[in-house]
């Protein structure tokens, strides 16, 4: 590919993103503002079989990779997760990005539609992401918890929180970056019978059935009784809106109803979503999950929505990065700014994840620059000591 942005270090990819199928990976790529090659000295670990995909979303380099094909569970998304890990384990933001189904319950006010996005949400009692098949069984069928899921690291959480109160003020920007990934990349747009695109399916493909009642005929709902749709309120668009709270994660497809609402009784009426990866990643790659939602788990599920819901999902992710600090994951980089030096500058740093992105000259990036430049020459005059040596625009060499 000519003319492809080869960056100087694979340490200058600080966000790890998981996409759990194929139309989720198409989506992450689609929506990247710059796609690079594999940058300078990247070495692949012997035992990472994971293919990557580099690129810049926005103020961040992120490195993308997705399950093996034809696999899910819990077990192929931790085995993606250590791979990368093993390659990259400067890593320490991660996004897990893909679909789930919706547990809607609109009588109580959990109105979750198809296309929706649902993001993992610490509740106090969990980190936001709970294995629904870790349970012990107790007298008179009563179960309990015995999973301890991590919650996503705190650099998530403060975007997550301050996401969430911009969208208070403000609409979600998912719309305008769907709009924008639809522009530039017009085929995920074409939607036919066979194949459906990375666009809404349709109100009349939207359809949430009472629990009790089961799907007739094959793969879609055209024979199942239409007097059996739970109904909902109109919205006033189909854009998708975002919902914050527990996913239930385990091995099994849910397809059927009584299942679905088997695991909501275990996990409460926090549980928003239930999906298949979310509990393999949650104790070794810190991460958020973020699911579109492309059915019910009941048995009318299909996979008509898939795209658009990971379509959906990807660009909420997108969003959230927005939110996320550059610096996020080195929470102790400082920079002492040598200005003196014809060649060099002088890095204190946890990480040797430089900051400096030499192909991104945007205004925002320069201040960027200019601000680390600054605190560094206070630190400087705070005789701070320095752990790295800066030549040129963006390589190092460790001094200390
Ligand atoms: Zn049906």
């Amino acid at each position: 590919m000519s003319n492809q942005v080869i960056l100087d270090s694979p340490g200058l990819y600080n966000i790890g993103w998981i996409a759990s199928l194929p139309t989720g990976r198409a989506s992450a790529t689609a929506l990247l503002d710059e796609r690079h090659g594999e940058p300078h000295g990247f070495s692949q670990h012997p035992c990472d079989t994971n293919s990557y995909t580099w690129g810049r979303m926005g103020k961040h380099n992120i490195v993308i990779a997705s399950l093996e094909a034809g696999t899910s569970g819990t077990t192929s998304a931790a085995t993606t997760a250590s791979n990368m890990l093993s390659s990259l384990p400067h890593i320490k933001t991660g996004l897990l990005v893909g679909t789930g189904a919706g547990v809607a319950r609109p009588d109580s006010g959990i109105d979750i539609r198809l296309g929706d996005v649902v993001v993992s949400k610490p509740d106090g009692s969990t980190g936001g992401v709970v294995q629904y098949d870790l349970m012990k069984a107790k007298l008179n069928s009563a179960r309990e918890r015995k999973d301890f899921l991590n919650k996503p690291p705190s650099v998530l959480l403060h975007a997550l929180a301050n996401i969430q109160a911009e969208h208070h003020i403000a609409e979600s920007e998912v719309p305008e970056l769907l709009e924008k990934m639809w522009a530039a990349n017009p085929g995920m747009k074409k939607s036919t019978r066979a194949v459906p695109g990375f666009v809404h399916q349709g109100l009349e493909n939207d359809l949430l059935f009472k629990a009790e009642y089961s799907h007739v005929g094959s793969q879609y709902c055209c024979k199942c009784d239409q007097t059996e749709v739970i109904q909902r309120d109109m919205r006033d668009s189909t854009d998708p809106e975002i919902h914050y709270g527990i996913i239930a994660s385990g091995n099994t497809m849910i397809k059927d109803s009584a299942v679905r609402e088997r695991i909501l009784q275990d996990i409460g009426q926090e549980c928003l979503c239930i999906e298949m990866e979310a509990a393999g990643v949650m104790n070794h790659f810190p991460c958020i999950i973020i699911k579109g939602i492309c059915n019910y788990a009941d048995s009318h599920k299909n996979d008509r929505w898939q795209p658009y819901a990971s379509a959906t999902a990807a660009a909420f992710a997108k969003e959230l990065l927005r939110y996320v600090p550059r610096q996020g994951p080195i929470e102790t980089q400082k920079v002492i700014n040598a200005s003196n030096s014809p060649t060099s500058s002088l890095f204190i740093s946890r990480w040797p994840t430089m900051v400096y992105n030499k192909t991104s000259n945007s205004r925002e990036e320069a201040q960027d620059i200019r601000r680390i430049k600054d605190n560094a020459s206070r630190n400087v005059l705070d005789g701070e000591t320095s752990e790295y040596l800066y030549h040129g625009e963006s390589s190092y060499a460790r001094v200390k």
